[in-house]
């Protein structure tokens, strides 16, 4: 079960969120057939942004678009833990080189902007951020350093089997509180560049505790919250869709109506069908003239 876990560590003097997300985005991954470049941007920005959510505690719509061949990356995440999200293109897949890794900037590009979209009141606030490498950690943690003003350190990783399904998925995200020493934050810094890759630490079977417990060290935390379930879900339902339906105009409803065959809508985030049928599209007609005398 993916799960995350709270801490403070050095005295207070920073906190730590530590997630493994393997399931959700396994779920992302056979929702959407996603290649593994596809897997590992829409997963690294699942996780990244579920870190976000829960850190801001208010839910998040996360967008990526870097110019790369996948083209949009598009994220909701909420403050409870669940996620949903969808790439411009689930069929991408490159390889570096020398090391046979997945190559995720590439597929993304770092040419536009990380932006992080919530709502608080019926208000609608937007911070961004320009990409630095599309690599999506590194985005997360210059985003948070230059919209939010908090000095962070983003870690996020996937590892995909040979096919194509998910072996591992994990990520943290480390904050510097105001009252950090600079001791503190040049140790953290020694240790983060010797730690090993989030994603080997979840395929090793890691729990959120054990990877805060490989950055910090044993007996320098405290637990906040521990093993906050992560799901992932989508909210679409056919009510949502038909509702949609409705907003559009008369002309336009009339034209399908009159074209007597059913209409298929799709939810970009699940890929979930919804078909409607004639009839069900004149009660569409009838509900929304109805609604607007
Ligand atoms: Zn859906």
């Amino acid at each position: 079960m993916d799960t995350l876990t709270k801490a403070l560590a050095y005295d207070k003097q920073i906190r730590i969120y530590a997630a493994v997300t393997t399931d959700l985005v396994a779920e992302a991954q056979k929702r959407h057939d996603l290649w593994p470049s596809s897997s590992a941007a829409l997963g690294r920005t699942m996780t990244a942004s579920l870190l976000t959510a829960i850190l801001k505690e208010e839910n998040v719509t996360v967008k990526i678009n870097g110019g790369g061949p996948i083209k949009d990356i598009v994220v909701e995440a909420t403050k409870y833990g669940t996620v949903r999200g969808y790439v411009g293109d689930p069929y991408q897949f490159y390889q570096y080189n020398d090391s046979g890794k997945i190559n995720v900037s590439y597929a993304v590009g770092n040419d536009g902007l990380l932006e992080v979209k919530t709502i608080i009141n019926n208000e609608v606030f937007t911070s961004s951020a320009p990409l630095q490498t599309g690599e999506i950690a590194d985005d997360f943690t210059y985003y948070f350093a230059a919209s939010e003003q908090i000095p962070s350190s983003v870690g996020l990783g996937v590892l995909v089997n040979e096919d194509n399904t998910i072996l591992a998925s994990g990520g943290f995200i480390i904050q510097v509180l105001p009252n950090c020493s600079e001791e503190v934050i040049s140790e953290l810094e020694n240790k983060l560049k010797n730690i090993k890759e989030v994603s080997t630490m979840v395929k090793e079977g890691y729990t959120p505790e054990d990877i805060i417990k490989e950055l910090v060290g044993e007996n320098n935390y405290e637990l906040l919250d521990t093993n906050m379930p992560l799901k992932w879900y989508c909210r679409c339902s056919k009510e949502n869709f038909s509702r949609s339906l409705k907003m559009l105009k008369n002309s336009d409803l009339e034209e399908m109506i009159n074209d007597d065959k059913d209409i298929e809508t799709v939810c970009n985030f699940c890929n979930t069908k919804y078909i409607f049928t004639v009839d069900e599209l004149k009660d569409i007609l009838k509900e929304k003239n109805k609604k607007e005398q």
